[in-house]
């Protein structure tokens, strides 16, 4: 029995080295073929408002399935992407390509916000606010239909630079959210300059609620400063009703979740939540 464990565990401690032991030279050299390939792909996490229960938003989350190497997890594959450079034109393409996604969602008086998860290196791009406004305007949509989701070590590596680069999205139009918030420097008085809308909770404070005390207090504490500084609050990572209850007495604006649903093929999307077959035969 115990055998048996153990060589399993060895045999995935394996699978996840494969990855960790490929060389940044040849994992940059694949992400560079991946997207001449056109193979990245983007996902669509719902997020649901909590009071309505109606999906308002998706995240847009990277994919990719190498022929060789199987399905790679951004998790791994972005801290690579960031350290060789090649992040750029990745968060470029994902960019553009959630733009379009976004574009199509919100035609007619349909409301369906897309977030996108940026980078720091593509961030500090002296022409990253300039690529976007492009991309909006080639794909005709209202620049409100996007929240960018930005990390707490995009806002504090140059403070300044980026509160000038946030006033210039903000006066663009777009929404701005900080991603995985209360795990990275955050300096409280960066929410009150920044021109935010949204803090997103990170999912290991929500993973062990109701039971871990100190979770209760420090989710309690970003709901109620978020709160107090006008923003709205959201949790990612929520699987249980336990965890919604608990969130929805804090009156935690949005969720995102596996209790609600993982990402999504744009196709499954659709059909999941934005055009139901039965609303299709009912209008016909
Ligand atoms: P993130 O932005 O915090 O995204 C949320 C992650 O949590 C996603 O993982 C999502 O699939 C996962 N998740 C959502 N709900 C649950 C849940 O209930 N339980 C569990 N166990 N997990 C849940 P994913 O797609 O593997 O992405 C990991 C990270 O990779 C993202 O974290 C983000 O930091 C980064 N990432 C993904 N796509 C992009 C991208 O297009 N650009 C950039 N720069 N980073 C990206
Ligand atoms: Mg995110
Ligand atoms: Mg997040
Ligand atoms: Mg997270």
């Amino acid at each position: 029995h115990v055998k048996e464990r153990g060589r399993s565990d060895f045999r995935f401690y394996q699978r996840q080295m494969n990855i960790g032991l490929l060389s940044r030279m040849k994992l940059d050299h694949a992400m560079r073929q991946a997207l001449e390939h056109d193979s990245f792909r983007l996902h669509y996490q719902p997020l649901i408002d909590l009071a309505s229960g109606q999906v308002i938003g998706a995240e847009a989350l990277l994919r990719w399935n190498d022929k060789d190497m199987g399905e790679i997890s951004p998790a791994q594959f972005i801290p690579i992407a960031e350290e060789t450079g090649v992040i750029v034109a990745i968060g470029n393409w994902v960019m553009a390509s959630a733009i379009k996604q976004a574009a199509k969602w919100n035609q007619g008086n349909q409301v369906l916000r897309v977030s996108i998860n940026v980078s720091a290196l593509q961030f500090q791009q002296s022409d990253f606010v300039e690529n976007l406004a492009m991309a909006l305007q080639e794909a005709g949509l209202a620049p409100d239909r996007i929240e960018l989701e930005l990390t707490e070590s995009i806002l504090v590596r140059d403070a300044n630079e980026a509160l000038r680069v946030l006033e210039s999205l903000a006066k663009l139009g777009v929404k701005m959210a900080i991603d995985d918030f209360g795990t990275g420097y955050s300096s409280l008085s960066y929410l009150k300059r920044f021109p935010i809308s949204k803090l997103k909770i990170d999912r290991s404070f929500v993973q062990h609620l109701p039971d871990d005390e100190s979770d209760v207090a420090i989710v309690t504490a970003i709901a109620s400063l978020g709160h107090a500084l006008k923003l709205k609050v959201i949790a990612e990572g929520v699987e249980t009703e336990e965890q919604r209850a608990f969130l929805q007495t804090l009156g935690c604006d949005e969720l995102q979740g596996f209790l609600y649903s993982p990402a999504l093929t744009p196709a499954e999307f659709e059909s999941t939540y934005l055009f139901p077959p039965q609303e299709k035969l009912q209008s016909s």
